[in-house]
């Protein structure tokens, strides 16, 4: 099955671990190559927006403190100064490759406001008529309670593929995918290539698995694909240790697992 072929736009998350070092400074190597994949996914007609995290990570190690602050306040500070330390990356190697970039940092009383919404619709739809990479993050500087939280990236990233209308969203982790049994305490365990249904059996397999950096574990994940899921939208959980993988997608191939989704559902999507 070529998961491509009917995309038109595809929203791809990638995790701090994904672009950092274990010492949290950027893993440019990496960031360069997941660049230039995206780079040439635009270049074969693909709409693309690009949810990253790696804020918080990058403004730490900028700073020198050597770990995750504790306090709210430290860590939104050092969101605010990694966020553009990223941004200048995307910027500088987009760039490169002939591409332009633009900033859209979220917080959920947007996407809860109707206006506010349609306002963001807006100006997605307005950036990628540009032929512009529209690149989001949380916006961690000034989100603070549940209302303006989402809770991690793997739930940003389904809620921007649903209100972008998006035919696909690509969660790039630091895992092959979802395994039977937990792949760091059982040597056996199996990647499971497909998920036809998210329910509570799949649930409790998802809970003894994590990743090892960021915020978002498996259960983050699949609540990411049900969310997604449910309005038609399916969903890959994929390996970014090597972003080139995405060619594997690129050229008609399977990787990671592939949450399907029902698409007569996206007509139903009335997240106009
Ligand atoms: N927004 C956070 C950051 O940029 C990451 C949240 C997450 O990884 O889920 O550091």
């Amino acid at each position: 099955m070529a998961y491509l072929r009917d995309c038109h736009r595809i929203v791809v998350k990638v995790g701090t671990s994904t672009l950092t070092h274990a010492t949290g400074h950027l893993n440019l190597r990496r960031i360069q190559s997941l660049v230039k994949v995206i780079s040439d996914m635009k270049n074969s007609g693909i709409e693309i927006v690009l949810v990253s995290s790696g804020a918080v990570s990058a403004g730490v190690a900028k700073m020198g403190y050597g770990h995750i602050p504790s306090t709210p306040e430290e860590k939104q500070a050092m969101s605010s100064i990694g966020q553009s330390e990223l941004m200048k990356l995307y910027d500088k190697f987009f760039s490169d490759y002939g591409h332009t970039v633009a900033q859209i940092l979220m917080t959920k009383d947007v996407l809860e406001n109707p206006i506010r919404r349609s306002a963001a619709q807006n100006t997605f739809n307005r950036l990628l008529a540009m032929h512009c990479i529209p690149i989001v993050n949380e916006n961690d500087a000034i989100s603070t309670d549940e209302l303006t939280k989402f809770g991690g990236n793997d739930i940003l990233s389904a809620y921007i593929a649903k209100v972008t209308h998006a035919d696909l969203l690509i969660n790039m982790s630091d895992v092959d995918g979802l395994y039977d049994s937990d792949p760091r305490k059982n040597p056996n365990a199996q990647l499971i290539t497909k998920v036809e249904k998210i329910d509570d059996e799949l649930y409790k397999i998802a809970g003894g698995a994590g990743t090892d950096r960021g915020t978002g574990g498996m259960i983050a994940k699949l609540n990411a694909a049900k969310i997604v899921n449910d309005c038609g939208i399916p969903m890959f959980i994929i390996n970014g240790q090597d972003p080139e993988i995405l060619y594997v997608l690129l050229d008609g191939g399977h990787i990671g697992t592939y949450f399907k989704a029902d698409k007569s559902l996206k007509e139903k999507n009335t997240d106009e």
